[in-house]
């Protein structure tokens, strides 16, 4: 095994920083040919959790992720809490039709949140037609109420610019209760994201009927072998999503994106695009929405 540290810079601040360091893991397959893992936990991370972090890399870097059952997989953009133009634009970044609105923040009013996704919604309308779809995550902003409220709301926002309403609403509430006790009130779909965490047991979600879909980080829980365990013994269907790595980390979710036996929604894998520099020659960005696997030439 060898070791390269990194620091890329972000385009846009994620979970209060602006880049992203860790070390890359390079690993010598049999044939000559090299594996690369990520680790890259948040500076903030106790050690069980960098532990994950950790034995995810080293999976990828021994090359041993499931074989793929597909070749390619539909990916969401990502609209942080813009205006709407800006808002609009970013919605069909790299082609995507199926955009991720961020809503619930401190600086968005409930006004605010619905123009917002009324304007995307009208965006990827425009350029996916039926294939087009709207999801927003709240990241546990608010109470049983406030969601239930705000989620009415934007599922009328969704509808008013021209999609079927909201596809689902990613963790509205911060508890498992919380989001038990929203998916009893709302008709629209629930995702458990934050709730998913191995330290408090990642299957409490499934068995407290919280949620209609999971989703699934591979560092964050372990590697791409432990989320597909994850996904079989929950019975739910999965969205997997990144931790805002580099491409090399974004390779781990795309391979456990590709070996899903089921995989009916698209995945937040798209986030390539925030970073404004990459550990590879060729990133893995989406085109036309999609993503697909690209060898990892990597330039640190
Ligand atoms: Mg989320």
């Amino acid at each position: 095994m060898e070791f390269r540290p990194f620091r890329v810079r972000l385009t846009t601040r994620f979970r209060g920083v602006t880049e992203r360091s860790g070390v890359l893991v390079r690993g010598r397959m049999e044939d000559g040919s090299d594996a690369w893992g990520e680790y890259s936990p948040f500076a903030d991370y106790d050690s069980e959790r960098a532990t994950r972090w950790w034995a995810a890399a080293m999976e990828a870097a021994r090359g041993e992720w499931p074989a793929p059952v597909r070749e390619r997989v539909a990916v969401n953009s990502i609209v942080p809490e813009v205006g709407p133009a800006e808002a609009a634009r970013l919605a069909v970044a790299g082609g995507c039709v199926v955009a991720k609105v961020k809503v619930g923040g401190p600086g968005s009013s409930s006004a605010d949140d619905r123009a917002r996704v009324e304007a995307v919604a009208a965006a990827v309308q425009e350029v996916g037609g039926a294939r087009a779809r709207v999801r927003v995550d709240a990241n546990g902003a608010w109470d049983v109420d406030e969601a239930v409220r705000a989620i009415a709301e934007l599922d009328l926002g969704a509808r008013a610019g021209g999609v079927d309403g909201l596809e689902y609403v990613e963790q509205p509430c911060a508890t498992i209760e919380g989001l038990a006790a929203v998916r009893r009130r709302v008709s629209v779909p629930i995702a458990a994201d934050e709730s998913v965490r191995v330290a408090t047991d990642p299957l409490a979600v499934a068995r407290a009927g919280a949620a209609d879909i999971l989703v699934l980080k591979v560092a964050p829980l372990g590697g791409v072998r432990a989320c597909l365990d994850l996904a079989d013994a929950a019975g739910l269907p999965v969205v997997v999503s990144s931790a805002m790595e580099t491409s090399v980390g974004l390779a781990a979710g795309l391979a456990l994106a590709l070996a899903l036996p089921e995989l009916p929604y698209a995945c937040g894998l798209g986030t390539g695009v925030l970073l404004a520099e990459d550990v590879v020659a060729h990133p893995l960005v989406p085109h036309d929405g999609m993503l697909a696997s690209t060898p990892l030439e990597v330039i640190v």
